[in-house]
């Protein structure tokens, strides 16, 4: 098994604890490699190589060459795209088929914010003061802490890397415990684009024991944070006691709305990706369907038929739709709710137990589980299950379908299907999200924003204003004049 250890100044150093633990392949059952168990005095090391990087060659280079460096990351990337995408299918079970194709995309945020790096442009403010020249600069706001989750750990990187990097930013990363080979692999390829060493750093280990120094760390001048909205809440506390500005992507209960004039299996297949496509684990999945009643029970009958033919297995295949459950601790949650929304009087009609037929290996697969007769009010509704999971909930009309939609604590992201364009704007418009799909689901880009209203999150990753929560403004004033001026008036 490969030992990995932390990522620090450039080369590869043990961990202070001593400590090495097992990381699983979520298929197989079996720990495949072992990961350094970091702590605070790693961390202090590898805030101490960010710091200098900072101070030194990174903080002197040009924006332009930072944004070349960055295109030449985007074209590694793509060498090495299977490559990567495998390991990432080897910790978090998500389908060879999506990931290969992830891994390649991800390129893109690099190439994107690589050709914004020379493009951050302060401006002269037309002030009324007379005789002095008013001016501002957008500047990198030092070292940057980045925490990733388990559930696309590269892709979720490269939201943040993306744009702390070009700009001008120098890194300390930790990644998911149980997803952390990926990204410390992926650290090859900053030496062989050129980046400096101590620009980009990798501290394994847990949230409390590694994560948490992280963000307390008193040269660390921002957190851009993936995760839960629990984990999401302490870091946040943590940023304020040190006024330290965060960025917060969080979790979700997105509801995906059907009308009834909707294309009927346009929507099946929407209704379908938006919680099946990775086995539920993915912060936009649509785990709340509202369904128009009108047409409610012919669509459940389809969704049955269609989620029910799935083929559960090898994520390796490119033959599987659904994969396993990424964490022991998952698997456990997720069947967890699944009594809990039998004990509350839903019903369940597809699914609600694990699977173990072929192709089951020693996986913690759960059967793709749809439940009717689901009101708002109950857990299964309101509380993100990170599962294959659905809750199906009927409406009447517009109001109730908005009503219900914007009845939760999160506001990540909302789908719609509908023929009529009057409603699809309507609907778009009233629905507090973040996001919002008419006639498609989960559509996303580089060049687009994307972040939670209320409880999903603070801040937005990607597209051009993204940039700017790696910056901070400074203005700068300079008199045309040096002649002396009254010192006890201020003008
Ligand atoms: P998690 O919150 O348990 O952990 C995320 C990361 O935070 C890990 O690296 C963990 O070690 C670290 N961490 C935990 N506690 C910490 C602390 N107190 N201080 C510092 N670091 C800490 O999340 P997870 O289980 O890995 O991921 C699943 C969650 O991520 C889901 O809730 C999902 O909705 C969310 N998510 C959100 C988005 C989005 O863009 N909005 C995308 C993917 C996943």
């Amino acid at each position: 098994m490969k030992r990995y250890g932390l990522y620090i100044n450039g080369s590869w150093s043990d961990p202070d604890t001593g400590i090495w633990f097992d990381t699983q392949n979520p298929y197989t059952g079996e720990a495949w490699a072992k990961i350094a168990q970091g702590n605070a005095a790693d961390v202090d090391r590898a805030v101490a190589a960010a710091k200098a990087a900072f101070e030194g060659v990174w903080g002197t280079m040009k924006p332009t060459e930072r944004g070349k460096l960055l295109v030449r990351l985007a074209e590694l990337i793509e060498r090495d795209a299977a490559r990567l995408g495998g390991l990432e299918v080897c910790d978090n079970g998500k389908l060879i088929a999506e990931m290969g194709a992830q891994t390649k995309y991800m390129a893109e945020w690099y190439r994107y914010y690589g050709g914004l790096a020379d493009k951050i442009e302060g401006a002269v403010i037309p002030t009324d003061k007379p005789n002095i020249l008013n001016f501002t600069r957008y500047e990198p706001l030092g070292v940057v802490a980045l925490i990733t989750p388990w559930n696309s750990p590269l892709l979720l990187l490269a939201w943040k890397l993306a744009a702390a990097l070009a700009a001008g930013n120098t890194t300390v990363i930790k990644p998911s415990e149980f997803t952390s080979v990926s990204t410390l692999e992926f650290m090859s390829l900053f030496a062989e684009a050129g980046f400096p060493p101590g620009v980009v750093n990798v501290v394994t280990g847990f949230g409390l024991e590694a994560g948490a120094p992280l963000v307390a760390h008193r040269d660390v001048e921002k957190v851009a944070f993936t995760g839960s909205d629990i984990a999401g809440q302490k870091i946040y506390e943590a940023a304020a006691r040190k006024i330290m500005p965060v960025t917060l992507e969080l979790g979700g209960k997105s509801p995906n709305i059907v009308f009834a004039n909707a294309n009927f299996e346009a929507a099946i297949m929407g209704a379908i990706s938006g919680i099946f496509a990775a086995s539920g684990q993915t912060c936009i999945a649509g785990s709340r369907l509202l369904v128009q009643r009108s047409i409610h029970d012919k669509f459940v009958a389809r969704l049955v038929e269609v989620a029910g033919a799935a083929k559960i297995g090898d994520p390796m295949s490119t033959e599987t739709n659904v994969g396993p459950i990424t964490t022991r601790p998952q698997f456990q949650k997720v069947l967890d709710y699944i009594d809990i929304a039998k004990d509350e009087g839903a019903t369940c009609v597809l699914g609600g137990k694990p699977y173990t037929g072929k192709g089951a290996q020693g996986g913690q697969f759960i059967e793709p589980t749809i439940f009717t007769g689901v009101t708002n009010d109950m857990r299964i509704a309101q509380e993100e299950v990170f599962g294959p999971i659905l809750s199906v909930i009927p409406f009447e009309d517009e109001a109730e379908a908005i009503e219900i939609g914007n009845d939760i604590d999160f506001g990540l992201a909302a789908g719609v299907w509908t023929s009529d364009i009057g409603c699809a704007l309507r609907m778009s418009e009233r629905l507090r999200a973040g996001t919002v799909w008419v006639n498609t689901y989960r559509a996303v880009s580089f060049t687009s924003p994307f972040g939670g209203y209320k409880r999903s999150g603070e801040g937005r990753e990607s597209g051009k204003d993204a940039i700017k929560e790696f910056l901070q403004v400074k203005s700068v004033w300079i008199a045309h004049e040096t002649t002396p001026q009254n010192p006890f008036i201020i003008r």
